[in-house]
């Protein structure tokens, strides 16, 4: 499934951040979320509340529970969540729409903003999200749209999901 997945942001961008996996508390609307079929060996002891990683307190943050403070790395990366390969671009729930949004706070994305390169990776996330096999697990796995309502306006919407 994740296959042809179209990254974006590059890894020394992401290794050089202090944003991602690492949320303001337990409860965050930001903590990865976890798809059905995902639960495997490596991260099914590791569900919290409504399919969400565990995180664990931290330097007064709530950090995921595969998040190493020493090399700034995901201890699960290959197998990592649908939720955090996605990431800046964001499953929003708004009323009864789906949509793909991108989170404007991402360091990497305001750089490239307008840019022929984030339009380039919105084309094809759009396709990668209009294959077969992310369809049929998106649809069956309606969690992992959240409504991140504090955050609306961080959110850009790219396209709707049916
Ligand atoms: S699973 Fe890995 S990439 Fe996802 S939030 Fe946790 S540490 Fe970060």
């Amino acid at each position: 499934m994740y296959k042809d997945f179209p990254e974006f942001v590059t890894s020394e961008a992401c290794l050089q951040c202090d944003g991602c996996c690492r949320f303001s508390d337990d409860k965050s609307v930001w903590r990865p979320k976890v798809g059905k079929e995902e639960l495997t060996d490596s991260i099914r002891n590791d569900i919290g509340e409504e399919f969400c990683l565990r995180t664990i307190d931290k330097n007064n943050q709530a950090q995921c529970v595969f998040f190493r403070e020493t090399n700034n790395k995901c201890s699960i990366y290959p197998n990592r969540p649908f939720d955090c390969r996605l990431y800046p671009f964001v499953l929003l729930k708004e009323k009864n729409r789906r949509f793909l949004s991108v989170h404007k706070m991402c360091p990497y994305v305001s750089s490239k903003h307008n840019s022929e390169e984030f339009k380039k990776a919105v084309c094809e996330i759009k396709k990668y999200m209009n294959g077969k096999s992310i369809k049929i697990f998106v649809s069956q796995n309606r969690h992992l749209f959240g409504e991140y309502v504090n955050y609306r306006n961080e959110l850009e919407v790219l396209f709707e999901i049916e």
